[in-house]
């Protein structure tokens, strides 16, 4: 069997079991945005990891190597945002194909420098290796949060609201803005949120330190995709509400002015790094009450259910079945 047969997440199934030598102190390993051990008796450490390749996440002629910089650590983390937690040390490794300007690679490090500032993390260490051709980056990135307060993405409890931090889709129609050479007055704002994505790491302590969500993940795969693995490792099925959704003004313009299913790109475009969560029903309105005093946004868009399957509901109160199609690796959207 080929991989491209068996996808990223049926892959990373497949590599799951055996894993573990010393089961004590592991609180979370494979299978969420970070995994989470127990360093001492009333300490425990996140962690995650993750990788960008030139022409797989980024081609180096459309993205500055400021914001690649800002990206490549941005995304690891959202990841600690996803699980309520504070980013702290993180690890660079980095293959470079010779022919690489050495001004070039200051610049992804003046951003990576610039991004680790504003988060106070610490850069402790990493790699450096030559690569054939395309440039490739992984950091890996600890965080810290109380372990009473950290949330997983197993939690999800059947009448769960399903909330979001953020407007989606946005980064998307960046990357379709640029994949397409398109115009567009508002270019810039559409830019601006794919090439230089902001973890939610705020709204992520304070759902966390909150304790009303029952679930968290950050959206990096796509809305419908990564609330499905909310689903998947709750033993649940959700129901999102179409309207319920906010969308951003430039995104509306952009799918208008170039006749795009809008549908599509807010359901399942990737790389928002906002966070989307469930909270039981009764304590919806009190955390949305603390993410917006503490100047964050917070969106209610559907429901969890018993039934393990999703879809999707209209203003009119049509149904339709949701494929959790959103970016695997190697499978095309299912
Ligand atoms: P995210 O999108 O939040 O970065 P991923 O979908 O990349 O998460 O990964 C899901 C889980 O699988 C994580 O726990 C991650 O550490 C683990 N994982 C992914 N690839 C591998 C691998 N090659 N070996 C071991 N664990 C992996
Ligand atoms: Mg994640």
């Amino acid at each position: 069997m080929k991989i491209n047969n068996l996808g990223e997440f049926g892959f990373i199934d497949r590599i799951k079991k055996g894993c573990l030598n010393r089961e004590e102190g592991v609180i979370a390993g494979i299978g969420d945005d970070c995994a989470v051990f127990r360093v001492s008796d009333n300490r425990v450490i996140l962690v995650t990891t993750d990788m960008l390749i030139e022409d797989v996440h980024f081609r180096r002629d459309e993205i500055p190597p400021e914001f690649l910089g800002r990206k490549s650590l941005g995304v690891s983390i959202s990841d600690i945002a996803a699980m309520g937690g504070v980013p702290r040390e993180a690890f660079v490794s980095i293959g470079i194909p010779g022919n690489v300007e050495i001004e070039y690679l200051d610049k992804i490090y003046e951003g990576m420098k610039s991004i680790a500032a504003e988060y106070e993390i610490n850069l402790l260490g990493g790699d450096t290796v030559s690569s054939p051709d395309r440039l490739v980056i992984n950091i890996a990135l600890t965080g810290e949060a109380p372990e009473d307060e950290i949330l997983y993405r197993k939690g999800a409890q059947v009448d769960d609201i399903i909330f979001i931090t953020g407007k989606p889709g946005v980064s998307s129609a960046g990357l379709d803005l640029l994949r397409y050479n398109r115009e567009f007055e508002n270019r810039d704002i559409l830019l601006k949120l794919h090439f230089n994505p902001i973890p939610h790491v705020k709204a992520g302590r304070l759902i966390a330190s909150s304790k009303k969500a029952n679930s968290l993940i950050d959206v990096s795969d796509g809305l419908t995709a990564d609330l499905w693995h909310i689903c998947e490792e709750s033993g649940v099925g959700a129901i999102i509400e179409m309207d319920k959704i906010p969308v951003a003004d430039a995104l509306k313009e952009y799918c208008h002015r170039y006749t795009l299913k809008i549908e599509d790109i807010i359901l399942h475009g990737g790389e928002d790094y906002m966070l989307l969560g469930t909270v039981p029903d009764k304590s919806s309105q009190e955390l949305e009450r603390i993410l917006k005093s503490g100047g964050c946004s917070y969106f209610p868009i559907g429901k969890i259910v018993g039934e393990k399957s999703m879809s999707v509901l209209y203003c009119e109160g049509d149904t339709r079945p949701l494929n959790p199609r959103g970016h695997d690796h190697f499978c095309l959207p299912r």
